[in-house]
């Protein structure tokens, strides 16, 4: 009981969300909820008029209620025909507005948040088990199907009550009496509680079952999933698969894969299929019971034959309306049960408040930071990868971050972008604690090109205005100070060129060109910060020589930092700062740090002969 509570808690939550995302869904399954039970019970009545009419003899009235019937049918099918075509393309923009639900509730995480693995855990099983059982849109056919056996109960049992109140005009003896009113009634009362006894013990018995092995199997169809995702349908895997020959691996796996999802399928079909033998034996003992009593009443002039039919009709409707409600609880339950984990990511909190004060405009780019003894691990591990690190960023210079790889140059980076917050100390700009102002004001002070700059599958110009406003002349400025200009000159559309084989038309371009035109995205914004993480990584030598020659026009004005392995871009900075183990060892210009002979003048000779 208080498992079904706290699935229905969580189905009506969603549904809910449903209704705040269209106001109109609901009504509109409402109404084909309606339409259909009408043209149900509105088809029995008729058809009962129909068959006394014709056993009277009375042609006139026959036709007039077959008439009647055919209109009835026709524009009721055809309405709920109209709606239903509404409900398939409802039912795509429902697992889409899932997805929509669900990247929202990312872009509302802050960046530490979303790293936690249970964070990735969850919104991954989300979209999985969302795609493979239906998500939404099934959520809302399982309770409408479950409302409109709710009331086709209702319906039918109030029917059949009816017939059980109604009086017999001849018959004796037992016949008689049992045909009489209270006895009918009780006689159906019997049998109705017998039903609904035998069917819940039918219910929890195979829902349980139902349940053990949908749990037994979990994986099995994520482990699907991720084959025809992220294996068979991703060429960029196919190209390692091809190189190092993992054709018959994978197709070994997925034979394995295949095979426990027979099992699975062939178990779950075995339980369902035992549920509805049960099922239907109970619903026939108890419309075996009905019909003797509907054929009781007529025998003793209780109630015409077509009213027989009638409600024969409605018993119908009650037998098979049991079975939906059983069936459709036991998918509704699947569903929520995969819900879970979608709507315990909905409810994850940032742990750190966003801040509130308006970051200063300041035109003349005068923006100074401060790190004030600054310490930080990851979030899951207790190591410090920074240390202790006290630091001001000179303002319009140009800092070069060096160090070893893993000595924190990029953590330091993105604590100072507010991704994360330290550990211990804290981070100021214009001497107040960056934590205090409106986190969305405080990132648009940065452009960043990370090591792992990452372009879209959008056109050329969205992936340089990046959210921004389009405007041509500055995302061609952009493009020409990171020397890209020329390589989106030459495609076919311009700007509006798609990125990637992703979409037709798409071009693709080289590790270079991308990072090019993530270097066009850190420019273009109007920003007074700067900063370029390994920027040269991907690009030739040559490109790179250029990116070094053009650093100063393109960081011209602003406050840039750069990170690099490569010892010559330090040349180009006022200052330098070298890492090690997250500590700040040295700091001070190239000459003076050369001078000095410690860790960056052993780095810097270390690398001398290569450009000398
Ligand atoms: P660098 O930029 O100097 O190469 P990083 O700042 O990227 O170094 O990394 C510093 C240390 O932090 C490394 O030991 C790295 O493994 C660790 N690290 C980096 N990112 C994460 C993360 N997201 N979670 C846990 N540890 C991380």
């Amino acid at each position: 009981m208080h498992e079904l509570k706290s699935i229905h808690k969580m189905g009506f939550r969603l549904l809910k969300m449903i209704h705040r995302e269209d106001s109109s869904i609901i009504p509109l399954h409402l109404l084909e909820l309606c339409l259909s039970l009408a043209q149900i019970y509105i088809g029995l009545f008729l058809t009962a008029g129909l068959i006394d009419a014709l056993l009277a003899g009375d042609y006139s009235t026959a036709v007039r209620q077959a008439g009647y019937l055919l209109g009835a049918n026709l524009l009721l099918g055809l309405s709920i025909r109209l709606l239903q075509r509404r409900f398939r393309s409802l039912g795509t923009r429902m697992w889409l507005v899932f997805y929509v639900w669900l990247r929202e509730k990312v872009f509302a995480m802050d960046y530490e948040s979303m790293e936690k693995p249970e964070a990735a855990e969850k919104i991954l099983f989300s979209e999985r088990t969302s795609d493979m059982y239906g998500g939404l849109g099934s959520l809302l056919n399982y309770y409408f199907n479950i409302l409109r056996a709710i009331l086709n109960i209702a319906l039918s049992v109030s029917l059949v009550v009816h017939l059980c109140l109604t009086r017999p005009s001849g018959g004796s003896g037992l016949v008689g009496s049992l045909a009489a009113p209270v006895p009918s009634l009780a006689l159906f009362t019997a049998l109705l509680l017998g039903m609904c006894a035998c069917s819940f013990r039918v219910f929890t018995r195979f829902a349980a079952k139902q349940l053990e092995i949908f749990e037994r199997h979990t994986g099995v169809e994520e482990r699907i999933g991720y084959m025809l995702n992220n294996v068979f349908g991703n060429e960029r895997v196919g190209k390692i698969i091809r190189v190092y020959g993992m054709e018959e691996m994978i197709l070994e796996n997925s034979a394995r894969c295949q095979e426990k999802s027979r099992a699975y399928f062939a178990e779950r079909h075995d339980v369902e299929t035992a549920a509805n033998n049960a099922n239907n034996l109970v619903s026939s003992v108890f419309a075996l019971g009905a019909y003797l009593l509907a054929a009781l009443k007529v025998v003793t002039g209780a109630v015409t034959v077509g009213a027989f039919t009638r409600y024969v009709g409605a018993l119908n409707q009650f037998g098979s309306a049991c079975f939906i409600l059983i069936a459709g609880h036991g998918e509704l339950r699947k569903i929520c049960t995969t819900m879970t984990d979608f709507l315990a990511f909905l409810d994850m909190e940032n742990p750190r408040a966003p801040g509130s004060i308006p970051v200063e405009k300041r035109d003349d780019g005068e923006y100074e930071f401060a790190f004030e003894n600054v310490s930080f691990h990851y979030p899951g591990s207790d190591t410090l990868v920074l240390r202790d690190v006290n630091f001001k960023l000179r303002i319009k210079g140009k800092l070069a971050v060096v160090g070893r790889n893993g000595a924190g140059k990029t953590t330091f980076i993105k604590l100072l972008c507010r991704l994360y917050e330290p550990t211990q100390g804290r981070i100021t700009l214009n001497g107040t604690d960056i934590r205090k102002y409106d986190e969305e004001e405080y990132r648009r002070i940065f452009g960043v090109v990370f090591q792992d700059f990452k372009l879209f599958a959008f056109p050329v110009w969205e992936n340089v205005a990046a959210g921004y406003e389009r405007q041509d002349v500055r995302i061609w400025e952009a493009l020409e100070q990171a020397d890209a200009a020329d390589m989106v000159r030459n495609m076919e559309n311009g700007l509006d060129t798609w990125l990637y084989k992703n979409v037709e038309d798409g071009v693709e371009v080289s590790g270079g060109e991308a990072q090019k035109l993530a270097l066009a995205r850190a420019l273009y914004k109007d920003i007074p910060v700067v900063i370029l993480d390994e920027p040269t990584a991907a690009l030739d030598p040559k490109a790179e020589a250029e990116v070094y020659e053009r650093f100063g026009q393109m960081v011209e004005g602003r406050t840039s930092i750069y990170i690099s392995h490569r010892m010559s871009s330090c040349r180009f900075c006022d200052e330098i700062i070298v890492f090690e183990e997250g500590e700040i060892v040295e700091q001070g210009s190239h000459e003076a740090l050369l001078a000095a002979g410690g860790c960056y003048a052993e780095m810097w000779n270390a690398q001398a002969k290569y450009y000398a």
